[in-house]
């Protein structure tokens, strides 16, 4: 039986949602439609966006569904958001210097207006950084907005980003936030009110849902955006042009309320995360990434400097087990984790980078089983090291 620990990639699709999707591809009727058929894919739409509501804390009128986090990011990060209370246009974006590919290029600015904050060793964002940038902003322009995207949890190290105390800077300022919450909606407890921000993205495929399905949610109504990513027939209060996916919406709604419902037992999925991290601790000079930070109860991020990721890789899948790299192959050459390089690791080291991510389908002894293969990897590698 294979073990697999890349849950942050994408996780184990639920049965309850396999079940409530297959049961909703029966169905006919377009949810706009007003004869029976339609109203009843209406009623259960609305329906996964009250228990979606749910999860994230937030009122169900205020969320949008998309076609997974990297849409609802993009959806978010323009120039052309309006809130309301505030008229003052948002003419710049900061990013912090760790965030997914979905929202680092902040798409709709110009990119000479997005600028990068940077974190420390630890991979947490720089508050003193945040102040800087918004203070020099309200300084050199008095009558515009910055907007923040800042994440909640990062998808590599599974660190928790200090979020609600990022944000009331940025409020201070009059600025606006949005936070890619993929990584921890139906992981950790996630409250839109709490943190303080505009707007949260998340996706279903990270927390038991299918890929593919995903939302903006934002804090409150008042908030407009002029440039919407998808037009067309006006659907999702016009945020999001197009006829629903409503296998989908009704398999995250699942989704949603079964991680509620599971957000303790995910916490436990620390004691083996744990185990691991001892385990590889113990087989050679180890350094995990983040670790003196708050993170995913999930997440392990590591790399031994003798054991290169491509080798670790070929060989725990050799062995049954799946995890991930930090490495990216688009041009057939390995390329180092931009995450790690904003953390200041070397590219030495950073080039043995190991993502081990545990899901709700976790086994209870899928870290040792990681164990035994990754101690045969080491032992390998170490004796021909010696033998060369
Ligand atoms: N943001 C983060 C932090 C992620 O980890 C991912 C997916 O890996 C995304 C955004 C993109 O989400 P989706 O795959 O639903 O587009």
């Amino acid at each position: 039986m294979r073990v697999y620990l890349d849950h942050n990639a994408t996780t184990t699709v639920r049965p309850a949602v396999i079940s409530a999707m297959t049961e909703a591809l029966t169905l006919t009727g377009n949810p706009s439609s007003v004869h029976s058929e339609g109203r009843a894919k209406r009623g259960m739409i609305e329906a996964a966006r009250r228990s979606i509501a749910v999860l994230v804390g937030a009122d169900a009128d205020c969320i949008t569904f998309t076609s997974g986090g990297t849409e609802a990011s993009n959806l978010a990060l323009s120039p052309s958001i309006k809130d309301a209370s505030d008229p003052r246009p948002v003419t710049r974006l900061i990013v912090s210097a760790i965030e997914h590919p979905a929202v680092m290029r902040g798409w709709r600015f110009s990119r000479s207006e997005i600028e990068s904050v940077p974190v420390d060793s630890q991979g947490v964002v720089n508050l003193g950084a945040v102040e800087w940038f918004f203070a020099r902003h309200r300084e050199e322009r008095p009558g515009e907005r910055m907007m923040m995207a800042l994440m909640l949890a990062n998808n590599e190290t599974g660190v928790i980003q200090p979020v609600a105390e990022a944000t009331a800077i940025a409020k201070r300022y009059g600025g606006l936030v949005h936070v890619d919450a993929v990584q921890a909606a139906g992981k950790i407890p996630v409250d839109i009110a709490e943190l303080g921000c505009d707007f949260i993205a998340i996706s279903a495929h990270k927390f038991g849902g299918p890929a593919g399905v995903g939302a903006l949610i934002r804090a409150h109504d008042a908030l407009l955006v002029e440039d919407v990513v998808l037009r067309g027939g006006g659907q999702e209060r016009g945020w999001r042009s197009g006829t629903e996916n409503a296998p989908g919406i009704i398999g995250m709604g699942v989704a949603a309320e079964a991680a509620g419902r599971d957000l303790e037992a995910f916490a436990r999925l620390a004691e083996q995360r744990d185990r691991l991290e001892a385990g590889v601790k113990a087989l050679g000079p180890v350094t995990i990434f983040g670790a003196e930070a708050p993170r995913l109860p999930n997440t392990s991020c590591f790399a031994d400097p003798r054991v290169s990721s491509s080798s670790a890789m070929i060989g725990l899948d050799l062995a049954g087990v799946s995890v991930s790299s930090g490495s990216a192959c688009s041009s057939g050459k390995a390329k180092a984790s931009p995450v790690l390089d904003a953390m200041g690791v070397t590219h030495d080291l950073s080039s043995g980078m190991l993502r081990a991510s545990f899901g709700w389908s976790s086994g209870p002894n899928d870290a040792e089983t990681f164990l035994a293969a990754w101690s045969d990897i080491v032992k390998r590698i170490v004796s021909q090291a010696n033998a060369a």
